[in-house]
This record gives C-alpha cells, sequence and structure tokens, in this order.
C-alpha cells in the first residue's frame, strides 16, 4: 500500500476500526487481546464508559480557550496529582517528550536561579528513552535516534543503569541533576532497584543535585502503585508523566517541588495546547478511577497473577523465553528467538505486544484487564512459543 505518511515508522499492515475495553476489533472484523494498550497508553482499555462521558461532556462546551486564561479542569487536575504526590506544582504537556523538556529547563533553571548557570549539566542512563526531541534524543543517548540530526544538544553524561559507582564517577562542577527511568520501558522494562533509586537520591541530597525520574511509562498506576517510584522510598524533585495519564487522549505533565521549580516563573515556559480543557477533561477522569479505593490494590493482583503465568512460560518453553521482568502490569517476556518473530507470532494467535530492547517482548495491557483476559493472553502467549517449537525428530515423527 502506498501511504502518505513520512516513513519513520515500519508499520503493520494491519488497522483497527473499534475497541472495548482489552480488545481491538480490525477493520476486517478480527479480534485482537491487546496487551500492548499502544504503548501503555490505554490505561483504561478502549471506549470506557467514564471517559467517553468526560470527553463528549467537554467536547460539548468547549475545546480549548489558551493559558492567557484559568482552565477550571487543568486546576482540579494539577491539584490532584500534587495531593497525590511529592509535588507542588505541574505543568502540562501534549506529549511525554514535553514533559521531559520541561523537566530538562526546570533542572537547569533552578541552578541559574541559584546563581549557578555553569551547573547545566545532567547525568542520565545508557538505554534511557526520553523521547524523540532534540533535547531528549540527547538525554537519552541512543545513537541510533541522534544519527544525522547534527551535534547533539550539550549537556548529558550517560551512566550504567543500576551502577551507582558510575553514575558518581560522572559527577563534577557543571553536574546539576540525575534523570532516570524507575522502570526502563523501551530498553526492556529494566527495573531500578529500590537500593539503586536510593542510591541516587541519596548522591543528589550529598551532592546539591536534584533529582528527576521520567515516569511517562511506569506512572499512573502501570505498576500498581501511582507512581513507580512509591516502590523505592525514593522520592524525585522533578517527574515526567504522560501515556497512562489521558488514557489515549494526547495528554502529559511534568511535576516539581516548589524548591526545585523555583526559577519556572512568568514568561520562563509555555505550551499553547497543554492542559486544555478537553485534554484535562480525559485525564481528570482517568486519575479519578486509578485514585478510585481498591483499582491499584487490583492492578497489583492482576500482575502478579500474569507475572506467575509468565513464569509458568519460561517452564513450559525455557527455548523461547529466557526470563520474566517488571512490575505490576508493566512486564517484559525475555525471549530467545528475535523479539519481532515472536511479537508477529503472538499476532497470528491475535494478541498484540510490544517489542522493545534486549529482545524483550513488553506486556503493558489495559489496567482494567480481567483474570479471565489473562488466562486468555497467557494461552495465546503459549500458543505463540509453541509456534517456535523445534521440528520433531524424523523418527519420532514417524513413529
Ligand atoms: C514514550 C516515552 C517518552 C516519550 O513520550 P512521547 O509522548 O512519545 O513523546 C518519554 N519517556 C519514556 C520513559 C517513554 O516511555
Amino acid at each position: 500500500m502506498t501511504s502518505s505518511l513520512l516513513p519513520t515508522y515500519a508499520r503493520a499492515p494491519l488497522a483497527f476500526e473499534s475497541g472495548e475495553g482489552a480488545w481491538l476489533t480490525s477493520t476486517d472484523g478480527v479480534r485482537y487481546l491487546d496487551f500492548g494498550g499502544g504503548i501503555a497508553v490505554a490505561s483504561l482499555g478502549y471506549s470506557h464508559p467514564r471517559l467517553v462521558e468526560a470527553l463528549t461532556e467537554q467536547g460539548r462546551k468547549l475545546w480549548h480557550t489558551s493559558n492567557l486564561f484559568t482552565i477550571p479542569q487543568a486546576e482540579r487536575l494539577a491539584t490532584r496529582l500534587t495531593e497525590t504526590s511529592f509535588a507542588d506544582y505541574v505543568f502540562f504537556t501534549n506529549s511525554g517528550a514535553e514533559a521531559l523538556e520541561g523537566t530538562i529547563k526546570t533542572l537547569r533553571k533552578y541552578h541559574s536561579a541559584n546563581g549557578r548557570p555553569d551547573r547545566f549539566r545532567v547525568i542520565a542512563f545508557d538505554g534511557a528513552f526520553h523521547g524523540r526531541t532534540l533535547a531528549t534524543i540527547a538525554a537519552g543517548g541512543n545513537p541510533k535516534y541522534l544519527e544525522g540530526f547534527g551535534p547533539p544538544l550539550e549537556g548529558f553524561d550517560h551512566a550504567e543503569f543500576g551502577n551507582l559507582a558510575s553514575v558518581e564517577a560522572l559527577i563534577g562542577p557543571q553536574t546539576g541533576a540525575i534523570l532516570v527511568e524507575p522502570i526502563q520501558g523501551e530498553a526492556g522494562i529494566r527495573v531500578g532497584s529500590n537500593e539503586f533509586l536510593r542510591g541516587l537520591r541519596a548522591l543528589c541530597d550529598r551532592h546539591g543535585l536534584l533529582l528527576a525520574f521520567d515516569e511517562v511509562q511506569s506512572g499512573v498506576g502501570r505498576t500498581g502503585k501511582f507512581f513507580a517510584y512509591e516502590h523505592s522510598g525514593a522520592t524525585p524533585d522533578v517527574m515526567a508523566i504522560a501515556k497512562g495519564v489521558g488514557g489515549g487522549f494526547p495528554l502529559g505533565a511534568f511535576l516539581t517541588t516548589k524548591e526545585a521549580g523555583k526559577g519556572m516563573v512568568v514568561g520562563t515556559h509555555g505550551s499553547t495546547y497543554g492542559g486544555n480543557p478537553l485534554a484535562a477533561a480525559v485525564g481528570e477522569a482517568v486519575v479519578d478511577i486509578v485514585l478510585s479505593p481498591g483499582f491499584l490494590d487490583a492492578v497489583a493482583r492482576t500482575g502478579a497473577r500474569l507475572r506467575d503465568g509468565l513464569l509458568e512460560l519460561q517452564e513450559s518453553h525455557p527455548g523461547v523465553v529466557a526470563g520474566v521482568r517488571g512490575r505490576g502490569l508493566m512486564l517484559g517476556l525475555e525471549l530467545r528467538p528475535p523479539v519481532s518473530d515472536f511479537v508477529a507470532s503472538a499476532r497470528a494467535q491475535r494478541l498484540l505486544v510490544i517489542p522493545a530492547g534486549d529482545n524483550v517482548a513488553r506486556i503493558l495491557p489495559p489496567l482494567v484487564i480481567g483474570e479471565a483476559e489473562v488466562d486468555e493472553g497467557l494461552k495465546r502467549l503459549a500458543a505463540a512459543c509453541a509456534s517456535f517449537a523445534p521440528a520433531p525428530a524424523l523418527d519420532e515423527a514417524a513413529g
């Protein structure tokens, strides 16, 4: 098929027409169980009645006013987020990358406001993914994403994920902050240990650095806590979120403490669309549901059931599954065959999973997924594994 879309994606020749809960129906009428959630975005699945209601109700009233005016929906959502996190302030964006841009600007501005504009360098990590803008590809440091786009934005140093000594070795007079995903998503669901994250906090405190978490993928209930950092006991100064918070409506944010955000005064940052009434109304509905009593416990329980099932797959198909990673409903299946082949085999079973680094298939189903769907998904994963089984020896097949 010819396409007028800039060919930056190798798209599967598969389009969807509708969705309900964890299920998507293709344009040719086939139902798929979605264990990818549109890359951790469809946190409440598809066509959630309360999200549809929030969107259509606001859609009938008012879509956009700009940030030159007070936006009550954004005010309420921001207050909800600060009441349930370390943060005092929220700035809304339309994407994860923009949330990271704002995070990085806040980190730099803090030291500038303290009379130390030279402390603009940020320590980030190998395997990191922070988005595709010029600043965020520099922060991510992946040579494949930087290639051909000119000199990378100055000011990022990369340490080894999980290795505190490698971080400490990079801290110099110009270092102002550390930026890390508590669980690296694109890299293959690499979970930062509690000890590592607390160690980063301690390093920041000792050296006067700010600590920033990128929870664009791990935040808003994905791991069974509202934010993944809550598992660790380490609290950031600044944090980026996106993906799940909009439930499919483009919405992101960065959150900051009053102290870390003290340089971000009138005129220092902006966004025409960020936190507009439509986005904020949907975000409010998402956060209301995720924070409703019992919701996060259910995510933790469902995640444990799924994880147990994946571990059983590893036992029954050791030639295909090398390991299981992750927390809550942010899981990864370490594979022996190429992950792209496995994703295709799963799709042949009408199950969607998402490739990641380290030859891992990411499993990021809607948080509202039920036990029956977990079991159905596991059955389909087992069938996908079986499709890789080595052909039986000839005499066995004959016998
Ligand atoms: C997806 C992602 C981003 C970028 O978000 P976009 O909305 O694609 O710009 C940044 N950080 C992490 C951890 C992500 O998973």
